[in-house]
């Protein structure tokens, strides 16, 4: 991995978020249409035996940032499958209803995040209900992947509610298991 800079940008709250992560979110490449890989790719040895790349999109999603865009990554059908992962990632659609309206959901709201509470995602809204709500005290993220990246919700208690949301939002059933995980990232969405 490369070193992660720590850099305080102007976001709410003192949330910080590594610079290199911002980097490479925004140079994976948007255009480039990657098919879909014929199976998941799994793990022998390395940080993740017995783990899916898919799987690591829930579990370690900065990790499979790293596949995809460090040049220090050599193995190119690996880097090719994670590219392919970010980008379905970021195309999912969100099948779940706004708590206050019919409009599909866009965020989840989180209570708490004074220091001590852990943030734990609540519900999820659209942008509108969110903002017309005026939930001053809540913390709120995208139904997207990237939010993974978010220092505010780096917590391995957060992290597990967000993924928990996302099986909600994205109608992910059961464990998030090998086959699960490469089925959802293949779902015509
Ligand atoms: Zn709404």
């Amino acid at each position: 991995m490369p070193d992660e800079q720590q850099l305080r940008i102007d976001l709410p709250k003192g949330v910080t978020v590594s610079t290199s992560a911002i980097q490479a979110a925004s140079s994976v490449p948007d255009k480039e249409v990657i098919p879909n890989p014929e199976g998941p790719w799994i793990f022998s040895g390395g940080r993740t035996p017995g783990k899916s790349v898919e799987q690591l999109m829930f579990l370690k999603y900065k990790r499979v940032l790293w596949f995809a865009t460090s040049n220090e990554m050599r193995d190119e059908r690996l880097k090719q499958h994670a590219k392919w992962l970010i980008q379905q990632g970021e195309n999912r659609v969100v099948r779940e209803s706004c708590a206050f309206c019919e409009k599909p959901a866009q965020v989840f709201y989180a209570e708490g995040g004074s220091s001590g509470y852990a943030i734990v995602p609540k519900q999820v809204a659209c942008e509108a209900c969110l903002r017309a709500k005026q939930f001053w005290e809540a913390e709120s993220g995208d139904l997207k992947f990237p939010v993974l990246l978010d220092n505010r919700f780096s917590s391995e208690e957060c992290r597990r509610g967000i993924v928990e949301v996302f099986k909600s939002v994205f109608e992910i059933r059961g464990n998030i298991t090998i086959k699960a995980a490469f089925d959802f990232f293949c779902r015509e969405d």
